[in-house]
């Protein structure tokens, strides 16, 4: 089936037990035994599986086209079940423009923790090829990246990575599955943080690691899940899966309005550089139209001048709110680098923009009165 009709369907059918359409949320965190000790349903607590979280569990791995799907508490916690699945001594080759909660996770709980990592421009083939050693296990990449949107050829890399025995994982957040399916594309596993667009209102936290159930590496990230409890509520579980219902309409919307965007930053004389993988001018624009179906709703201005000016853009837009996150109905305008901190790399110029749904005109209007 198309990912129209998996969005709408799997993981969600009428309740067998009272042929409600939409799945009841399942609240208990216990169920009950048979006489003879067995649980008939399935399931026994809810830390290790309940029915929402199972629900969204089977939805996003059909929709990544996985075979299973471990869903957590944030994006964070999901990102932490497969780093803590590897060993201390273990080596990891990482994006250096990975989410920037992602390399502090990285630098400041893991490396004490005892894994290694290099972290390096992950465009730079080669560069990867070189930094795979015999330790290497996990290969961390992110494409479209935040906040440059840089992109990854992520089939080159996942062939390189299993020849040397290692992992691939994309966080797959920015682009969704409707726009790219890294384990198509021959990585190992996809992570998400579902609070973006999956979830897709502004209002649950949540993650999410989709790989194969037989993967090993995989199983450990499950059992962590389960032992380790950073798990969302089925209520979290139920918003998410009633969010992906309508995740590829939302999606043609963003992209749309985030092409138009990018065309009008373009082509503005305050505008120093716009990074949009969907510009023919990206660096990365001819990769990123061979792994995707389109090229997503963020993007990335650096206006002309230094932090004062860009701060003046933010300071000035009226429909856009000026907020972190992304992946919402709304448009969202941040300055990265006054929110990273000294270890950013975020120029002081820039701006990264969460295109919404609002109609284009009103976008572009709210841009141009801003830049004015
Ligand atoms: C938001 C985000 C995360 C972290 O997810 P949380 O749900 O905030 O924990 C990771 N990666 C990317 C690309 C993100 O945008």
């Amino acid at each position: 089936m198309k990912l129209e009709t998996l969005a709408v369907h799997a993981g969600h059918a009428p309740d067998l037990a009272t042929g409600a359409v939409t799945p009841p949320i399942s609240l208990s965190t216990t169920f009950e035994r048979a006489a003879d000790g067995t649980m008939p349903h399935g399931w026994v607590y809810s830390r290790y599986s309940n029915p929402n979280r199972d629900a969204l569990e089977r939805l996003l791995a059909a929709l990544e086209g996985g075979t299973a799907a471990a869903a957590f508490g944030s994006g964070q916690a999901a990102t932490m079940s497969v780093l803590q699945a590897l060993h201390p001594g273990d080596h990891v080759v990482m994006t250096e423009d990975a989410y920037f909660g992602t390399l502090k996770l990285a630098r400041e709980h893991f490396e004490p923790w005892g894994l290694r990592f290099t972290f390096l421009d992950t465009r730079d083939v080669d560069a990867v090829e070189r930094a795979l050693t015999r330790e290497t296990r996990l290969v961390w990449l992110e494409s479209p990246s935040n906040p440059l949107l840089a992109i990854t050829d992520l089939a080159r890399i996942a062939k390189i990575a299993k020849a040397k025995g290692a992992r691939t994982i994309v966080d797959n957040t920015w682009a969704t599955p409707m726009l790219q399916r890294p384990l198509d594309l021959g990585c190992d596993l996809v992570m998400h943080s579902t609070t973006k667009y999956l979830g897709g209102h502004s209002d649950i936290l949540g993650g999410a690691i989709v790989g194969r159930e037989d993967d090993e590496l995989f199983a450990r990230v499950r059992a962590i899940q389960g032992s380790g409890g950073a798990v969302p509520s089925p209520f979290e579980c139920w918003l998410v899966v009633r969010g992906i219902r309508t995740l590829p309409y939302r999606m043609r919307g963003h992209c749309a309005n985030a092409r138009a965007a990018a065309e009008f930053l373009a082509a503005h004389p305050k505008v120093e550089t716009v990074h949009y993988p969907g510009l023919a001018s990206h660096a990365g624009h001819a990769i990123a139209a061979s792994q995707m179906s389109d090229f997503g709703g963020m993007l990335s201005v650096q206006v002309r001048g230094g932090a004062a000016d860009a701060l003046r853009v933010a300071a000035r837009v009226e429909l856009f709110t000026r907020a972190t996150s992304l992946g919402g109905p709304e448009s969202l305008i941040e300055h990265r680098h006054s929110v990273e901190g000294p270890t950013t790399r975020a120029p002081v110029n820039l701006l990264r923009l969460s295109i919404g749904l609002e109609h284009p005109d009103d976008i572009i209007a709210d841009l141009e009165q801003a830049l004015r």
